[in-house]
């Protein structure tokens, strides 16, 4: 039998780990430890995309440490045994597939193919809610960019921007039918109208009686709390359930300094104090609306999470709510997946697959974001160092 929600704790390392056998622990453990060493990270993440560009025999390395950590496998059928996994602990998965940004409308169609196939596959399987779609990876960054101006389209442009449309909408009709949901992912600010435009025309549309498509709230923006309840306001006028993603937000330092570079004010908040404030907000108003608002608290904040683990119990909601879905990173953060997903939680895990080659920016972004900052050990590898020698001392307990 589950746990109860009170004893939530995301510090039970043996719960976190359960579903890595110890060499897969060991793995972890030794990536962990290397993208901890700044100095290698940083020449790393800058060699490692070269390589594969200049086809150095690099891929193999990528593949057998980073991928293997932090990706699902390189098609649908190879995540399966991830999704089993994940699911055999209470777990789901939120299938990303992972190609990035895309230049030409063939790309965006072999995209779009490479989504209608997970949203079929996802619609087979149980542990499998929801898809998450990049908009830039089915429509043109620049004319996003011009869109989010209001400057006017040519009639070739009109006609790219219709194709966008037609294909998020024939994502979003699979979706339904397969009863399968829809993240949006939220990109950077200059492109971020005519999708947040998009998403409210969508939710109004599919909307109606599931949580089918969901837009994401970026809080590190200081105008997104705001957006949020404007949102809910214009979801509760049309008569549509308001899906939610939250999350802090992926590009700080880039949108800083373009706003820095351009002249105009960054739309950053001041601080991580204020980021956090906006976040931990945004977490209290949808639970307190859950009957009107899907949310997914997307987040490796221990405190942001544990907040929504307490205000559920205030409110006296069961732990796992049909409207509330946690998700962290495949390969990140297990010790708030696996506690949540143990006391009851619906609790998901973001899984990218795709070709290795394609998912190197990602996998670049995972190991910066996990390298040490100011010589301090990252959390994750405190935490699998933790696990290792409990399981050590645990052995040798048995053995004498
Ligand atoms: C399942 C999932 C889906 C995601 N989808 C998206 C997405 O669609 N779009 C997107 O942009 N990101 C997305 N992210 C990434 C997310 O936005 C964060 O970058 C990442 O999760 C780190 O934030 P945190 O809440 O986990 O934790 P924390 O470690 O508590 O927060 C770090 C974050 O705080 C913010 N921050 C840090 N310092 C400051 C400062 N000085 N001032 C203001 N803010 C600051 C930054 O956003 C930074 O990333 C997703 C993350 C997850 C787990």
């Amino acid at each position: 039998m589950r746990a109860v929600a009170d004893s939530v704790s995301f510090d039970n390392t043996a719960i976190a780990f359960a579903h890595l056998k110890d060499k897969d622990l060991e793995r972890a453990f030794r990536v962990y430890q290397l993208i901890n060493i700044r100095p290698l990270t940083w020449l790393g993440t800058r060699l490692t995309p070269w390589a594969i560009r200049m086809g150095l025999p690099v891929k193999s390395l990528v593949r057998s440490t980073l991928f293997q950590v932090f990706c699902g496998g390189e098609t649908l059928q190879a995540c399966s045994y991830v999704i089993d996994r994940l699911s055999k602990y209470g777990v789901y998965t939120v299938l990303d597939y992972g190609v990035e940004a895309k230049q030409d409308e063939e790309e965006f169609d072999r995209t779009l193919a490479n989504i209608l196939e997970a949203i079929r596959f996802a619609g087979q399987r149980r542990h499998v809610p929801f898809v998450s779609v990049k908009v830039t990876g089915i429509c043109r960054f620049a004319l996003l960019e011009k869109l989010h101006q209001r400057h006017s389209l040519s009639a070739s442009e009109q006609q790219q921007w219709q194709r966008a449309q037609e294909r998020l909408a024939q994502i979003c009709t699979l979706a339904q039918q397969q009863r399968v949901g829809v993240m949006l992912d939220a990109e950077e600010s200059w492109i971020q109208n005519p999708i947040d435009e998009l998403a409210d025309l969508l939710m109004q549309r599919f909307n109606r009686s599931e949580a089918v498509v969901l837009n994401t709230f970026q809080l590190y923006r200081h105008d997104r709390l705001a957006f949020l309840h404007d949102s809910f306001e214009r979801a509760q006028r049309g008569g549509y359930l308001l899906g939610a993603k939250l999350v802090r937000g992926a590009y700080m330092e880039k949108e800083r300094r373009r706003a820095k570079r351009l002249g105009y004010a960054s739309p950053i908040q001041p601080d991580k104090k204020a980021c956090d404030r906006d976040f931990n907000e945004a977490v209290r108003f949808c639970i307190e609306r859950l009957s009107s608002i899907f949310l997914c608290l997307a987040s490796h904040n221990e405190e942001s999470n544990m907040l929504a683990v307490r205000l559920t119990q205030q409110y006296r909601m069961p732990p796992d709510h049909p409207h509330l879905l946690f998700s962290q990173l495949y390969g990140m953060s297990d010790n708030i997946t696996f506690n949540l997903a143990h006391a009851g939680f619906r609790a998901s895990k973001y899984v990218p697959y795709g070709p290795v080659q394609e998912v190197i920016p990602y996998l670049m972004r995972r190991a910066q974001e996990n390298t040490s900052v100011g010589g301090m050990t990252s959390r994750e590898l405190l935490l699998l160092r933790r696990e290792r020698q409990r399981r050590k001392t645990q052995a040798h307990g048995t053995v004498s």
